[in-house]
């Protein structure tokens, strides 16, 4: 396609479409870039630019785009069973998935339920766990506890358990109050603090809130080891084991959201593995599909479906439904995912690709506008400052300007306001993040010029 074809598609659009998380009035100036066609971390566009897509297509793309095994898959899987509602009838897709899910997840997790996005699984489990005390005759329990900076989804219950002023604040009239309590993520250390006595320090306010309202409370919600979109806020495995074995004491559920977290993300493929705990609820969508298809699935232990299982009289069950609801090409996708994380060394390669990233932001540690680089796995994140190490004014919008200097020199950098972040795709090489560090530094330096 030509610059100029690609120009018209770029106008057709902003003619019709509304774009998510997005002020479309940015694109009086910031150009729209029409994408053609994609493969392995490269995004080719309709005017014959490429990019890497160093946030994996927000965060969805875990093995590259049109990995080879998910697109034969999702093929041979088109030509049998487009869809079917899963209310009643079942598919080998869906069945292979949840027995694959159960199989890797953390022990006890056996039943699977599924959605089609990351918000809707959210949902979906705060329900479960309101709904599984109130089947047990204890539905008093109707508030969440949530982690300060959390980030769920945007519908209506995933925001109430989210944290992050610019998308909470407007909505919330319409929302829950959740419990917050700290993280051990380091932005409250005090001090002379060391990490585990800021770990302490929390845990010690979550058992306040549990002592105090344990009765009332369903269920603690965490991004386990990074909140990713509250600012890619990383906290040591320590709390999550903390934090389980306060659930446990005070009978109140454990929901972990490993809907950024998890697929290998964080080095091993569910970030719950290192603190060597299990949930008692699970979420899971992004790279559920290696990026290729919306879907989601929350995993519940054998103990909550018991609750649910019961004469239809009892009105026990989980009525909870989604149309497309284990969606067969979606299902499908998601085996041959999991398949792939069996049969090749995704993590293994995954452990070195993480190392040589981590040393090409070590480069980055004395730039007077770089702070707080951080990495867990294949997240790495750092704060764009001021020379004097203070933040620059968020209105400022200098993030904005690193994402700009990406797109001209062909790397997806997609900032959370002055947060510059690395996300990229597991098939990418070291001489690519040399590239997308590289393209970042001088992105840095650009945006904090005046
Ligand atoms: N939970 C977490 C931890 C997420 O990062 C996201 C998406 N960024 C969601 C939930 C919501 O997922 P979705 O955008 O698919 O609704």
């Amino acid at each position: 396609m030509s610059a100029s074809r690609s120009a018209a598609l770029a106008a057709r659009d902003l003619a019709v479409v509304w774009h998510p998380c997005t002020q479309m009035h940015d694109h009086e100036t910031l150009p729209m870039l029409p994408i053609e066609r994609a493969e392995g971390v490269w995004l080719h566009g309709c005017d014959g630019r490429r990019w890497i897509d160093a946030v994996s297509s927000w965060w969805t793309n875990v093995l590259g785009h049109r990995h080879p095994r998910i697109v034969a898959a999702l093929k041979d899987q088109l030509d049998r069973l487009d869809h079917v509602m899963l209310a009643g009838f079942t598919h080998e897709p869906a069945v292979a998935l949840a027995e694959a899910l159960v199989r890797v997840a953390p022990p006890g997790l056996a039943r699977v339920f599924y959605a089609d996005n990351g918000s809707s699984a959210v949902e979906v489990a705060l329900k479960l766990s309101f709904h599984y005390w109130r089947n047990l005759g204890r539905g008093m329990r109707t508030r969440f506890v949530a982690l300060n900076g959390s980030y769920h989804g945007e519908t209506l219950g995933a925001l109430s358990v989210t944290d992050v002023a610019l998308y909470r604040r407007t909505y919330a009239p319409l929302l829950l109050e959740p419990f917050l309590v700290p993280p051990p993520d380091g932005s409250t250390r005090r001090p002379g603090e060391s990490a585990e006595a800021e770990t302490a320090r929390c845990l010690d306010a979550l058992r306040e809130v549990l002592e105090r309202h344990g009765e009332s409370i369903c269920a603690l919600i965490v991004e386990p080891l990074v909140q990713c979109a509250g600012g890619m806020r990383m906290y040591p495995p320590a709390y999550l084991a903390g934090a389980r074995a306060l659930c446990d004491a005070h009978g109140v559920h454990l929901i972990a959201d490993e809907i950024a977290t998890g697929f290998g993300r964080t080095g091993t493929l569910f970030a719950c593995e290192q603190a060597g705990i299990a949930p008692d609820l699970m979420c899971v969508s992004k790279g559920l599909t290696g990026g290729t298809l919306p879907l989601a699935a929350v995993l519940a232990t054998e103990a909550i479906y018991a609750a649910f299982y019961a004469e239809h009289a009892s009105g026990k069950a989980f009525l909870h439904s989604h149309s497309y609801t284990g969606n067969p090409l979606a299902c499908r996708a998601a085996c041959a995912t999991l398949a792939i994380f069996e049969d090749e060394p995704v993590l293994e390669r995954n452990r070195a690709l993480a190392a040589h990233l981590a040393e090409q932001l070590a480069a980055l540690a004395g730039h007077r506008h770089v702070a707080g680089i951080r990495q867990t796995g294949m997240i790495a994140a750092l704060d764009l400052v001021r020379a004097d190490g203070t933040p620059f004014a968020p209105g400022e919008r200098r993030g904005l300007r690193v994402y700009r200097h990406g797109l001209d020199h062909g790397v997806v950098l997609r900032p959370l306001g002055d947060v510059i972040y690395f996300m990229p795709p597991y098939v990418i090489t070291p001489e690519e993040i040399d590239r997308v560090v590289a393209v970042a530094a001088a992105g840095i330096e650009r945006a904090a010029a005046d």
